[in-house]
């Protein structure tokens, strides 16, 4: 039996949680990348089913009001002052994946490194894992 070859994309060399200052995850990987992630980025992208299916929601809300744009609609989008979410706590969870309990008492999520690679906010990484959407 041969290893299933690994990806060092996707494999992390080190792993830095900032919780106290808030300053987000670091993470530099095996092939030398080093990514930057803000806890407020990373509640947005939690993988877990409950977010997943409120981004969809989201999606189909936004696709109805541009179909038919309703004032009440409108101003309930208004932007409400809503403290940056940061991270009460974090944890590695085997080699494999962070979890992390934001501020608003979400912890479902459970960000594997693999996926936290393919959400590098970085216009290379954008190129390299999230073009093919297009
Ligand atoms: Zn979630
Ligand atoms: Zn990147």
């Amino acid at each position: 039996m041969t290893p299933a070859p690994i990806d060092l994309r996707k494999k992390p060399a080190d792993v830095k949680v900032h919780v106290t200052s808030r300053a987000g995850v670091d993470i530099v990987w095996a092939d030398g990348h080093a990514s930057h992630y803000d806890f407020a980025y990373l509640r947005e992208q939690c993988p877990c089913a409950i977010c997943d299916d409120l981004r969809q929601k989201k999606g189909q809300q936004k696709n109805q009001a541009l179909h038919a744009p309703a004032p009440d609609l409108q101003s309930a989008e208004l932007p409400m002052f809503k403290p940056r979410p940061g991270a009460r706590a974090a944890k590695t969870v085997g080699h494999y994946a962070l979890q992390i309990d934001f501020t608003d008492g979400h912890s479902a999520g459970i960000f594997s490194y693999d996926y936290l690679r393919t959400i590098c906010p970085c216009p290379q990484c954008e190129l390299l894992f999230r073009h093919s959407s297009l």
